[in-house]
């Protein structure tokens, strides 16, 4: 049988499951929607017992959204915490999948497997230091420091780092988060600018004041990373950055804000 490896990006609203070598050889991929743990976890399982049918998988990466227990040595390594996502809360989500597949797993959050991805194959290949940064229905931040992945006491929140508020004529920024009123998740990610404008983020066209916002907030996010960690790059991800016209902008901002603080 041919030996192949197995991945899994598991977000709150869609999973998505392959097995293959390399970018370039991916076998096979699956999607669905992200449903109650029980029907997700057979759906995942039931993908990679299929493809076992004619190749060995040598192991599986499991990339989570969170929040997440990474502790190995903890009662619930594996499972998803506290997550104000309904059913979801305090699941054995790893534990799950392996009463189906007995198989070696790697268990990460879903940006820090992101991360990994850039690292190994994509824009971060070479470097010891770097963030990356998705803005989708979340934000969230993962990142590799000094040659590893980050996890830390429990592992980073970067979508919920304070960020100063900004106002700009009359208008009121609403900020969307569930736990606090001013941290970078509730000020840019999709559902918020949804929120604030009436528009999907996808349908704001590039001239639209929104971005003047989003970029002002982002960029005072990247900025208290850029203070923190001194990554050699950050790399932006999730749907919201499909909106292309904003990268210059992000980075005439972070340049400006910086003030040439730090000088490299
Ligand atoms: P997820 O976060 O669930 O993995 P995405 O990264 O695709 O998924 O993020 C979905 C969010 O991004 C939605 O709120 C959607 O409105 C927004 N979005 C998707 N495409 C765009 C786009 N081209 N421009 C702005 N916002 C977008
Ligand atoms: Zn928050």
């Amino acid at each position: 049988m041919k030996r192949t490896w197995g991945g899994i990006e598991a977000g709150g609203t869609k999973i998505v499951c392959a097995v293959g070598n390399s970018p370039e050889q991916i076998i096979k991929e699956t999607r669905f929607p992200t449903t109650t743990p029980d029907d997700t976890i057979k759906q995942i399982s039931h993908f990679f017992l299929e493809m076992q049918k004619e190749y060995e998988i040598a192991s599986i990466g499991l990339g989570s959204f969170g929040p997440i227990d990474l502790n190995p040595k903890s009662k619930t390594y594996g499972y998803i915490t506290n997550t104000p996502k309904p059913h979801w809360s305090q699941v054995d989500f790893l534990g799950g999948i392996k009463k189906y597949l007995a198989l070696p797993f790697y268990f990460d959050t879903d940006v820090n497997a992101a991360a990994y991805g850039e690292y190994k194959w994509g824009a971060a290949q070479n470097l010891d230091t770097f963030v990356y940064l998705t803005i989708g229905t979340g934000v969230g931040g993962g990142a590799f420091v000094n040659g590893k992945l980050l996890h830390g006491l429990v592992h980073p929140e970067m979508g919920h780092i304070s960020i100063p508020y900004f106002q700009r004529g009359d208008q009121k920024y609403k900020n969307n988060c569930p736990f606090h009123n001013s941290c970078l998740e509730g000020y840019i990610n999709g559902p918020s600018l949804e929120k604030n404008w009436g528009i999907k983020g996808e349908k704001l066209l590039q001239d639209h004041e929104a971005w003047e916002y989003f970029t002002e907030y982002l960029a005072y996010g990247l900025i208290n990373m850029i203070c923190i960690l001194s990554p050699q790059k950050i790399i932006l991800g999730g749907g919201v950055m499909n909106q292309l016209h904003l990268f210059p902008l992000i980075r005439e901002k972070v340049v400006k804000y910086l003030n040439n603080y730090v000088q490299h």
